[in-house]
């Protein structure tokens, strides 16, 4: 596919698989994918996997990412994981403000701004995940929850720092659910954020940014999705914690 900015496809594994049926899947991926270069290829398993699959991706052309981070350095935080903690296992890419993160966890805007620095800060590549709810579609409102989300969770970034970030648009309403949005609704969305970029920032570097979007991404639409001039990846839930979808979603989209 010939686009204006390389594609990027992250999986997001969740809260799925034991280190052994990370391993495996990633062994896999490898196989299939070691070739790849036109698309960055990114997988997120949880932390107890990282360590593991951070070793199997050793001289391997598929990336690292985390599904989230503290805001804080190193210290008092039980329980938590920090940006420095995550470079040391050769983590490229962090998972930010994921909705279910905002939902179960109460996650805010001004919070993913700060993880999002942070990330910068130790030279990690955040994924600042937004999206509206069904309600807030129905009512008309995505534009404005959108735009809320976006000001908020990338307040304090510098156009530099915007240009080395991802952005994800997931409606949630989308997540999980088997119901992806149509190819026009998720360009429209991407065309608002863009603009939008270009109001926050500059044009050039709105151009330069790259906007994945996430919702019930499957090898039979992935490549319609991904064709789309604003769309410029893909983050890939269920489909991606099995080889054969999340590599056919790959190919699929070459
Ligand atoms: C996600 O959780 O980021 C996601 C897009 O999930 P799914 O592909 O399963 O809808």
């Amino acid at each position: 596919m010939d686009k204006e900015r390389k594609l990027i496809v992250a999986g997001n594994w969740k809260m799925n698989k034991t280190v052994a049926e990370a391993l495996d899947l990633v062994r896999g991926l490898k196989r299939e994918l070691g070739s790849v270069k036109d698309i960055d290829v990114v997988v997120a398993p949880s932390f107890t996997a990282l360590s593991e699959v951070s070793k199997e991706l050793l001289s391997s052309n598929i990336r690292l990412g985390a599904q989230n981070m503290s805001e804080n350095g190193y210290g008092a935080f039980t329980g938590e994981i920090g940006a420095g903690q995550l470079r040391d296992l050769c983590v490229r890419y962090v998972i930010l403000g994921h909705s279910e993160r905002r939902q179960f966890q109460n996650e805010s805007d001004a919070l993913v701004a700060a993880k999002a620095k942070a990330a910068h800060a130790a030279s990690l590549i955040p994924i600042v995940c937004f999206g509206e709810l069904l309600a807030e579609r129905e009512a008309g409102t995505t534009e404005k929850v959108v735009e809320a989300q976006v000001r908020g969770s990338l307040a304090g970034l510098t156009k530099e720092q915007v240009v080395e970030t991802v952005l994800a648009y997931e409606p949630v309403w989308a997540i999980g659910t088997g119901r992806t949005a149509t190819s026009a609704q998720a360009q429209e969305v991407h065309a608002f954020v863009r603009k939008l970029l270009s109001t926050m920032f500059d044009e050039a570097t709105a151009k330069r940014v790259r906007i994945q979007y996430g919702g019930s991404v499957k090898p039979a639409n992935a490549r319609e999705i991904l064709s789309q001039p604003d769309v410029d990846g893909a983050l890939v839930g269920g489909a991606a914690l099995e080889e054969r979808s999340f590599v056919e979603i790959i190919k699929n989209s070459l």
